[in-house]
């Protein structure tokens, strides 16, 4: 009999494996040194393994922690600020992005880890522009990280519709030279648990000769482009005004389109432009509930998909989703997509539960390491509450009713234990390794500020939101 870490046993485990969701029914799982050494039926772990820590609960459903595969979890300090209003980048988050110190991106990047952690994720891929300043938190709280270096050549100020931006070449290498650095300090570090991409903000916002020189970059480092791609409109107005060519188009002439590409969002995309997408081998990321509220898009992630592509979700910013929580982002993707294309067999819950965990990984070539439960993976997993009422009741015949509610009913509060590479992080409601209440104050600190810093701005943009602050909307 091997000792190990750990044994968690359940009535149900979704594992992922396979072409659905790897079912399997009384099984248990081995775990040590943060490795899933075992994964069969429960008598047989029990017969191989003993262990300190046994886990083993009668109305639990274990899965794969979920992969949040877009987020800028810096931006959680200003959620709810930025939705309902048009101009979103400039106009609705513009006049508070701008006030951010990095001590209020790092509260907010832990804001986001509680409410994240709290729904099951495990995976954070964080886009920013100084994601080293997160680096200490998310090592402290113990979750997974993909860190990706936003590089940007355009110059930050709020640009009225239509203006073309300005560039300042040194901007873009002073930005290439954090991610190079970032690269090379963080990459496969924490026993694994932090990766290291490229990120170009978007086509629009950097220029073709330092797109090529990142491009250069990321092949010479063996990672991938994490990447907006076609966004919105205004960047598709941006690279028509420069170039001539829509977004796609573009990056498709300069050889951006291939396996390394992780395209975000593709809001303005049509259908056969994010089939080229695919077909050239490029993964994407959906952000279904923040290009819901701050395009009023449904991206083309359908089209993208039968053409071949793998999709992963993200909840991208709290200022206008206005939350990271991949429950969320599992049924408003399937239903967007149902909405969309009038069809009720459209996205159905198993496949975005695969986007939320296995696919994720993929898309973040990660799926050699996590995003199903089998043998030699690292053990970052969950466990759902099927007594809760928003699970309730379970069948198990003549079909199984767990995974659709978990995409339709469940809002994530329903997750009782996360464990990222064996180590319990939340359990019961409680945190292991994050202090909320400290967290939670020091959010409220940096609200009172920021909102006193941005007042004029946004008085002088005279946005929506500033009108239905008059006529008491808010
Ligand atoms: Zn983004």
């Amino acid at each position: 009999m091997k000792k190990v870490d750990c044994i968690v046993a359940a009535p149900h485990f979704l594992t992922m494996e396979g072409e659905g969701v790897g079912y399997r029914a009384q099984h248990a799982m081995a775990i040590d040194c943060g490795k899933i050494v075992g994964m069969a039926p429960r008598d047989a772990i029990f017969k191989d393994y003993r262990a300190d820590r046994v886990i083993d609960n009668a109305a639990r459903v274990v899965l794969p922690g979920f992969i949040d595969a877009h987020m800028h979890t810096g931006e959680a300090v200003l959620r709810g600020l930025a939705q309902d209003t048009g101009h979103w980048m400039m106009y609705g988050l513009g006049p508070f992005e701008e006030q951010l110190t990095p001590e209020d991106r790092v509260a907010g990047a832990q804001l986001a880890m509680l409410e994240a952690v709290r729904a099951g994720t495990t995976t954070f891929s964080e886009f920013s522009r100084r994601p080293d300043h997160l680096c200490d938190i998310f090592r402290r709280a113990g979750v997974r990280a993909n860190f990706t270096v936003t590089i940007r050549e355009a110059v930050d100020r709020i640009y009225a519709p239509g203006e073309l931006y300005d560039f300042d070449p040194s901007l873009g290498e002073k930005s290439l030279a954090t991610c190079l650095d970032l690269f090379h300090r963080y990459h496969e570090t924490e026993n694994g648990r932090f990766t290291v991409m490229f990120g170009p903000q978007a086509a629009d916002f950097v220029s073709e000769k330092l797109l090529l020189s990142v491009k250069a970059a990321a092949v010479a480092a063996g990672t991938k482009i994490h990447m907006h791609v076609q966004q919105g409109d205004r960047e598709t107005y941006q690279l028509v005004k420069r170039c001539g060519l829509r977004p796609i188009a573009y990056l498709d002439r300069i050889g951006y389109l291939d396996e390394q590409l992780v395209a975000v969002h593709l809001t303005d995309a049509d259908d056969a432009e994010a089939a080229l997408v695919a077909q050239r081998g490029a993964a994407m990321v959906v952000c279904s509930g923040s290009i819901g509220i701050i395009d009023g898009i449904v991206p083309p992630v359908k089209a993208f998909q039968e053409a071949g592509g793998l999709a992963a979700l993200g909840s991208d910013q709290a200022p206008g989703n206005n939350n990271h929580n991949i429950f969320n982002e599992m049924k408003l993707t399937a239903l967007f997509n149902k909405i969309r294309s009038r069809d009720p067999e459209t996205m159905p819950a198993w496949k975005v539960l695969r986007m939320a965990t296995i696919e994720g990984a993929s898309v973040l070539g990660l799926d050699h390491k996590i995003g199903s439960l089998a043998e030699g993976k690292q053990a970052d997993f969950i466990s759902v509450d099927l007594a809760a009422p928003t699970m309730m009741p379970v069948y198990d015949q003549p079909m199984r009713n767990i995974v659709p509610n978990l995409v339709y009913s469940a809002r994530g509060n329903e997750v009782r234990l996360v464990a990222v590479d064996g180590h319990i992080i939340f359990e019961d409601g409680q945190f292991h390794t994050l202090d909320e209440n400290a967290i939670i104050a020091v959010n409220q600190q940096a609200a009172d500020t920021l909102g006193r810093k941005a007042q004029a701005e946004f008085q002088r943009i005279d946005g929506t939101n500033a009108r239905f602050m008059r006529e008491e909307k808010l």
